[in-house]
């Protein structure tokens, strides 16, 4: 397959267990749907800086998958102004020039860091990430008490733990997100009913506020129920009712 922007050969590779084409000549990488949101800032600058030329065309560039055009997006909620990615509405890859690659990382994390530290729960997912797919799920009356699995453990009313439960979807992903006023740990336990199958996640596994977990494990499609398990420094658990995941 060969590079949109240069057409040299690309390397297949997996980074951050996505997998990806990467232009060792030109630095471009193209990455599978959503791929390009899953990979850390380091991985980005490592890529970004694997190259020999900075020459770029300025032609238009055809997805190495499958030939279709890549179109060209820049300044939108979730891609910085001085940010071009290349999306093809085909296979959803999207190609990178290596600097645009690395600011747009920089950039996402940033924001990611700025409502993580101020304590705001993510408007959507797609206000940080380029997403193809996209459907909200509501969670309706999350957790309507919570009960406390140790005996001796202090009540507490889950409305008072949980607040701002979000959860998204997109194609594969699944994610969810929450806070607590007191700084908590936290994990969430799916159940599949279509398939038996049950999923532990642990969400924090130091106390904080902000509770994120993104997965590809659930299967949106099948009848999930999930539970959310929160403990204080001293041990203390809480789980909310099982609730099923619903699709507006
Ligand atoms: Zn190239
Ligand atoms: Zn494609």
């Amino acid at each position: 397959m060969l590079c949109p922007n240069c057409k040299q050969k690309l390397d297949s590779d997996v980074i951050d267990e996505q997998q990806l084409l990467h232009c060792s000549n030109c630095g471009g990488t193209f990455f599978e749907e959503n791929g390009i949101n899953r990979i850390t800032v380091k991985s980005a600058q490592s890529l970004s800086s694997d190259l020999k030329t900075t020459e770029f065309s300025t032609e238009e560039k055809q997805c190495p998958k499958d030939q279709s055009l890549l179109r060209p997006a820049s300044g939108t909620e979730n891609i910085p102004p001085d940010v071009t990615l290349y999306f093809c509405n085909s296979c959803k890859g999207i190609f990178a020039l290596p600097n645009d690659l690395f600011i747009f990382k920089r950039a996402q994390s940033a924001k990611i860091d700025y409502f993580k530290i101020w304590r705001i729960p993510l408007p959507s997912i797609r206000s940080v990430a380029v997403l193809s797919v996209f459907l909200f799920i509501s969670v309706l009356s999350l957790a309507t008490y919570l009960y406390w699995q140790n005996q001796y453990a202090y009540k507490i009313e889950a409305e008072d733990l949980i607040k701002n439960n979000y959860v998204t979807v997109s194609s594969r992903y699944l994610f969810f997100t929450f806070t607590t006023d007191l700084p908590l740990k936290s994990k969430i336990v799916f159940s599949d009913k279509t398939t038996g199958q049950t999923i532990a996640k642990i969400i924090n596994l130091e106390p904080d506020t902000f509770h994120q977990l993104i997965t590809s494990e659930i299967n949106i499609n099948n009848e999930i129920y999930y539970q959310i398990i929160i403990f204080d420094e001293r041990g203390r658990e809480g789980r909310t009712e099982m609730k099923r995941l619903e699709i507006n």
